[in-house]
């Protein structure tokens, strides 16, 4: 190692030399310095990012949305919550050395070897601060994006006990990805068996999304049978959206990161950049259920990227602290508070656009008391589901793109085409665009 370090710092300055730059001191000393640590330590200014040894910088995402652009809101890509990252300083950014987080594994004493302990204590601390899930006797796992902690789940809870594949429901509308998820792999230990309203059966899993993707609905389990194994879907189980109601204690929830701080992008990435892979958790209270989830993500991925948890730790504690009475924790670093508002403005603009046109429908305004706030509060869903009340248009997707908007069908949720699921959480230019052009439907 010192050997090949001491061999780039010949050719780095045999390279200075060739170009003549040796032939001065002390700049040129400084010079080389700079050279070497950007083309061996990747220090450097931000305009050296050409793949040749400067900073590595991240890709910027969608692009901007101008007032003749298409608009995409077809995901809940979770943009909003920049503005509010951006206002925080350095209270959320970590830097990992180079010799850092090299292991597998990171809790050899826990019962998951893979999470990190000090992203499971923020986890917790943070429903502590919330009240949005009882964590005392729980289990805490760590997964990397929805679909392994939800495939994870689907493999500890299948086959039914006679061996056949296990039965996944939901009611519809339901979220989009769980078909999907369920069927892709064509699996002989479950199948996707449709709306939950009407299965026949009583063997299955029971997909309960609340408050629910797309709809906002705040929902319990529909199948009563005592052989139906409810999981707990709480995306959105945060004040920014909802009234927090009860400490939810379910067997199964699964929560995301990226819907809580808006870091979907941090999914499992390279060593060398701070941005990873989104970290989820799901709460288990039944041992042999959380082991074959761990055994899941050990066959999956063994494990899950050490660097995004501890980059979630440091953003999960940032949330935490600015809800801490003592620091100087102004406004501004209050997330929930920040998200809540921004919501609950874009949510006033679409309902007062949507009474305005006279042609579209939402679902009807949900309040109740939230045990976080210690107020009565209405919720603002993540998505707008939107209806089409009248007769002469079929597809309201296709309808929403001939005016440069990209929203989801309602087919795709096991619904009608007349309605779509618009995302509520993106940048406020895609907002004012959307808002903007929905103001012109008559
Ligand atoms: N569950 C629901 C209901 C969702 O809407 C989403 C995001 N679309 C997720 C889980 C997981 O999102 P992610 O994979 O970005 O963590």
């Amino acid at each position: 190692m010192a050997g090949r370090e001491s061999g780039g710092m010949a050719a780095a300055l045999r390279c200075a030399g060739r170009i003549g730059i040796l032939a001065t001191v002390a700049v040129n000393l400084a010079w080389i310095a700079t050279y070497i640590r950007r083309r061996y330590f990747g220090g450097g200014n931000r305009s050296d990012n050409n793949g040749g040894g400067g900073e590595v910088e991240p890709s910027r995402g969608k692009p901007p949305v101008t007032s003749d652009s298409i608009v995409n809101l077809d995901h809940g890509d979770p943009t909003m919550y920049e503005e509010f990252w951006r206002g925080t300083g350095d209270s959320a950014s970590i830097f990992i050395p180079g010799w850092q987080t090299m292991s597998y594994f990171s809790d050899l004493g826990g019962i998951c070897w893979f999470l990190e302990p000090g992203f499971e204590r923020e986890v917790r601390r943070l429903h502590r601060l919330v009240g949005n899930a009882v964590v005392d006797g729980y289990h805490v796992l760590v997964g990397t994006g929805s679909t392994q902690l939800f495939q994870a789940v689907l493999y500890a809870l299948s086959p039914a006990s006679d061996g056949t594949p296990m039965n996944v429901v939901s009611p519809a509308p339901y979220y989009s990805s769980y078909p999907s998820v369920t069927n892709y792999l064509n699996s002989a230990l479950y199948r996707w068996a449709g709306d939950a309203n009407t299965f026949d059966g009583d063997t299955c899993i029971e997909l309960v999304c609340s408050p629910n993707n797309p709809d906002g609905g705040l929902r319990k389990p529909v199948i009563k049978s005592k052989s139906s194994k409810p999981v707990y879907d709480f995306a959105y189980y945060w004040p920014q959206y909802t009234p927090i109601t009860e400490a939810a204690a379910h067997d199964i929830m699964l929560f995301t990161v990226s819907k809580c701080t808006g870091h979907a992008g941090t999914r499992l990435g390279t060593v060398v950049c701070l941005r990873g892979d989104a970290c989820r958790w799901a709460l288990v209270k039944d041992t042999k259920v959380a082991q074959k989830m761990i055994k899941f993500i050990e066959l999956n991925t063994i494990g899950v990227s050490k660097d995004s948890q501890l980059r979630a730790a440091k953003i999960i504690g940032a949330i935490c602290n600015g809800y801490e009475p003592v620091p100087s924790s102004g406004k501004t670093s209050q997330l929930f508070h920040f998200a809540k508002e921004k919501m609950a403005a874009r949510w006033a603009r679409l309902r007062a656009a949507v009474a305005a046109s006279d042609i579209f429908t939402l679902p009807y305004e949900l309040s109740g008391y939230c045990s976080f706030s210690n107020e009565t509060v209405t919720a603002n869903p993540p998505f707008a589901w939107l209806r089409y009340n009248k007769d002469d248009i079929e597809d309201l997707e296709a309808f929403l793109l001939e005016k440069k908007i990209i929203t989801r069908g309602g087919t795709r949720f096991g619904v009608d085409a007349r309605a779509v699921r618009v995302s509520m959480v993106d940048t406020d230019q895609a907002f004012n665009v959307f808002i903007n052009r929905l103001a012109t439907m008559k």
